[in-house]
């Protein structure tokens, strides 16, 4: 039996479900696809060059780990959305590379939510000295929102809490920054485990992975 994708959809509203293909087989993937998904998440660099080789031209690719600068120019001519700039310095590198390609690349600034230490993300300080002097200089890459992950808890009150600061720091970059910039609306938050309290919090994309691949 496959994951019921229809029931599903009809239950998270108007949110994007970006299906978490990492790990997953080919002929899972062809599965999802077949019931009509098109937009998968991958994290790894070198999964998802194998990925997109097999798979569907169609397919809406979003890198959602931590990407190396050296990993960028390979990448970049498949994918849609970064979910994952964790540093001005892969912002820059994926400026200058989608230049080069003259393409167009939406990405999200993932931001440091969890109370737990997290290896990956930028920090609210860190987030805003990108919009002020990065975002300025952007001619082919187009911030779109922010990503977050909440911590790993059983906690719900505390993974609420998390996700309604992210939307909080959502609206805070986009009056600074964004006023008047309607393609700045992506909240990415929301797993398998903790997605239903992520579209309570407002979330638009959620990335979900195991929930929809088991069998
Ligand atoms: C793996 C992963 C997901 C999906 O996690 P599941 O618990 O399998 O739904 C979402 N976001 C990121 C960044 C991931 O690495």
């Amino acid at each position: 039996m496959s994951f019921p994708l229809a029931s599903f959809l009809s239950t998270i509203g108007t949110a994007q479900l970006v299906a978490v293909s990492k790990f997953q087989s080919i002929s899972a993937i062809e599965g999802l696809y077949a019931q009509g998904q098109r937009a998968f998440g991958e994290s790894r660099a070198q999964e998802l060059l194998d990925k997109v080789n097999i798979l569907p031209k169609d397919i809406q690719w979003h890198f959602i780990g931590h990407l190396q600068t050296n990993k960028v120019r390979q990448v970049l001519p498949y994918l849609s959305y970064i979910h994952s700039i964790d540093s001005s310095k892969i912002l820059l590198e994926v400026e200058a590379q989608a230049r080069i390609l003259d393409k167009k690349i939406k990405v999200l600034l993932e931001i440091k939510i969890a109370e737990e230490e997290t290896k990956y993300g930028l920090t609210r300080a860190d987030a805003h000295q990108i919009c002020q002097n990065i975002l300025p200089t952007l001619s082919h890459t187009e911030i779109v929102g922010v990503m977050g992950m909440a911590s790993f808890t059983d906690k719900e009150t505390q993974i609420s809490a998390e996700f309604d600061a992210l939307r909080i720091f959502f609206e805070e970059l986009k009056q600074n920054y964004f006023a008047n910039q309607v393609s700045f609306c992506e909240l990415s938050m929301g797993m398998s485990g903790d997605y239903k309290l992520a579209l309570a919090s407002g979330s638009t994309m959620l990335r979900i992975g195991s929930l929809l691949f088991r069998e």
